[in-house]
């Protein structure tokens, strides 16, 4: 059993980290320019009245959609933990793997996947083709908009069945110490992930090739240079087939690591605009984001699983969920349920730490470029492009906000012109 107090010492340790983070944030006290104005004041001299509420529509219903799709999920997987209806899956599971142990979780992993899929089915369509529509964000077909569907499903299935199929021999292996080897998997295939994805699986939904425009390129190394920071290609893909949206990114590790640029960005920005967006990149590099990240969640993953495996083992001796083994696939819902609410749990803290990540790398793009206004011109352009609740509610930033809202970023770069003109 696990105590009351290990429970609360965990959550208690966590909470007081994410406080830490926010408190340490470069610039997560940088006090708006002119403290005395108002946000709103603020948001009225970037944005008209229109485009403000227009983000705000669009973003508010993405928080919505995401609270029905947490519901559902949370619901999904209750139902399935607390009722005997994941002992009938087992048991049609056991039929088809024909008795063979190994073979019955996959069966049974691949029985709650598709039905998690059919559940969620409306949300995805409505959320992710039908509103992007509505909203002029999405360039896709509803053919093109399936197929990536079915496509992000399928790699899915592939790299999770035998994930958990190694998982539950695990179990079966120590129904108490089985975190630890999994932790190592875990950990083993996150950064083969992290390494692989940019060259196997990013081609499956978009074209990569070279930025095209050799300005901008030898402006962009020129760049890259002065950061100190060796960068592999610098890649366009070509996202306006499928979206209005602009946006850039870092992937991969060791020789795959590359910034990628949505042709989108390149076509509606001016070259300083691209060049403060690389320049961000450039300064997650600098601050070795990737590898702290992957320290982050090295030392929570750990802390998770061996939380839930003390949990499991709990629910399978009281013997009140329909298995008195942690190994019995009966536990599926049930682990995933486990998993899940420490997720929603351990968010705000996640949270809070990208966050603080993307406050540094924007600081690090300010010293970087040493041209704020274009930083700021680069932010509007985003929020425009992307529809961005410029000044959500707090709450809603603490949830899910990755990134500082954009005005807080706004007024980070006026702060450092002050600070400058000083
Ligand atoms: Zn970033």
């Amino acid at each position: 059993m696990v105590s009351q107090w290990s429970r609360v010492l965990f959550i208690l340790a966590l909470a007081g980290t994410m406080m830490v983070l926010e408190r340490q944030a470069p610039g997560g006290d940088t006090p708006p320019a002119d403290p005395g104005a108002p946000f709103a004041d603020k948001a009225r001299q970037y944005f008209t009245a229109k485009e403000l509420a227009r983000g705000r529509a669009y973003a508010r219903g993405r928080y919505l959609l995401y609270g029905v799709r947490t519901a559902l999920t949370l619901g999904f997987f209750g139902l399935l933990a607390l009722s005997p209806l994941s002992a009938t899956i087992r048991d049609f599971s056991v039929s088809v793997a024909g008795g063979r142990v190994w073979l019955t979780i996959g069966v049974f992993g691949l029985v709650l996947a598709c039905l998690y899929h059919l559940v969620t089915f409306p949300v995805s369509l409505y959320g992710g083709f039908i509103r992007e529509h509505t909203f002029g964000l999405s360039r896709q077909t509803f053919g093109a908009w399936a197929w990536d569907y079915t496509k992000g499903a399928l790699i899915n299935a592939v790299i999770l069945l035998p994930l958990l199929m190694l998982l539950y021999s695990c179990i079966r292996w120590d129904s108490i110490r089985w975190y630890l080897p999994v932790w190592v998997v875990v950990i083993l295939v996150g950064s083969l992930l992290a390494e692989l994805s940019p060259i196997l699986l990013d081609p499956l939904f978009h074209t990569f090739r070279p930025v095209q425009d050799a300005g901008l390129v030898q402006r962009l190394r020129a760049l890259t240079d002065r950061a100190g920071v060796s960068v592999g290609p610098i890649l366009e893909i070509d996202a306006s087939r499928k979206t209005t949206k602009t946006n850039a990114y870092f992937t991969g590790l060791g020789r795959s690591r590359r910034i990628v640029l949505f042709d989108t960005l390149i076509t509606t920005s001016t070259p300083e605009e691209v060049e403060l967006v690389v320049a961000h990149e450039l300064g997650h590099w600098r601050r070795h984001h990737i590898w702290k990240g992957m320290a982050i969640s090295a030392v929570s993953s750990l802390a998770a699983l061996w939380l839930i495996a003390r949990l499991l083992y709990a629910a399978a001796e009281s013997g009140r969920f329909g298995f008195v083994h942690p190994a019995d696939p009966v536990s599926l819902p049930l682990l995933l349920l486990l998993f899940l609410a420490l997720t929603a749990v351990t968010t705000p803290i996640q949270m809070a730490i990208s966050r603080a990540f993307e406050r540094e790398a924007d600081l690090e793009s300010l010293r970087l470029s040493d041209n704020p206004k274009a930083f700021i011109a680069s932010e509007v352009a985003l929020a425009r492009s992307n529809l961005s609740d410029v000044d959500p509610p707090r709450v809603i930033v603490w949830l899910l906000y990755t990134h500082p809202p954009i005005l807080e970023r706004i007024a980070m770069a006026e702060a450092f012109q002050s600070a400058q003109g000083q």
